[in-house]
């Protein structure tokens, strides 16, 4: 089964300037989006001291603007021509409650046949190989599309093959250091890319 396996943040949507915003809200703190930004050269659970206090209150300014995120049309639409030929998920380290109230939402609940978040495992490694298992894939027979550097290097630890997008969170610049299979500029592209890798 060949299967598209999608980070959600910087990808589907570009929620980058909200999660910004949110971050400084919830830790009092002025940090710039350089700053903020850096936490996704590794895996953001590592990056961020964990203080239950700060994270419930990012959680909970989080969803509430989440509430009013639309997804775009365009991208609507690419996802769901892939999902006539490939089995759709989505691995992230957001929470899997706001992502399922996203597609909700958004009347796009038939699209990703997982939704596997923060709840699931802070690690998008251990993720992976619980999707791998659970539907029974082969890693060559999966591709992972991403666009920050911490996520390719995760993508290397279970040997996926990264499609790396240019349009969120991190610059083509520094996606480059994690060496994924191909850097991309749009939803387009990505589409193009995936049809070649199996046809
Ligand atoms: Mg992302």
């Amino acid at each position: 089964m060949k299967t598209i396996i999608f980070d959600f943040d910087g990808v589907i949507h570009d929620t980058f300037d909200l999660a910004h915003k949110v971050k400084n809200e919830a830790t009092g703190k002025d940090s710039s989006k350089e700053e903020y930004r850096d936490f996704f050269n590794g895996n953001i659970f590592e990056a961020v001291a964990v203080d239950n206090e700060i994270e419930k209150n990012f959680l909970r300014l989080q969803k509430e603007a989440f509430k009013y995120l639309k997804l775009e049309k365009d991208i609507k639409q690419h996802l769901e021509n892939l999902s006539k030929n490939y089995f759709l998920c989505i691995i992230s380290s957001n929470q899997e409650d706001v992502l399922n109230m996203y597609f909700q939402n958004n009347d796009f609940v038939h699209i990703f046949k997982e939704i596997l978040g923060a709840e699931t495992h802070r690690s998008k490694v251990e993720k992976f190989k619980y999707l791998f298992a659970k539907h029974a894939l082969k890693v060559e027979d999966c591709v992972f599309v991403t666009d920050t550097l911490g996520d390719i290097l995760e993508g290397h630890k279970v040997g996926v093959k990264t499609i790396a997008v240019d349009f969120g969170f991190h610059e083509s610049e520094r996606l480059k250091k994690g060496k994924p299979f191909k850097i991309v500029s749009n939803f387009e592209e990505i589409s193009l890319a995936i049809n070649n890798l199996w046809k």
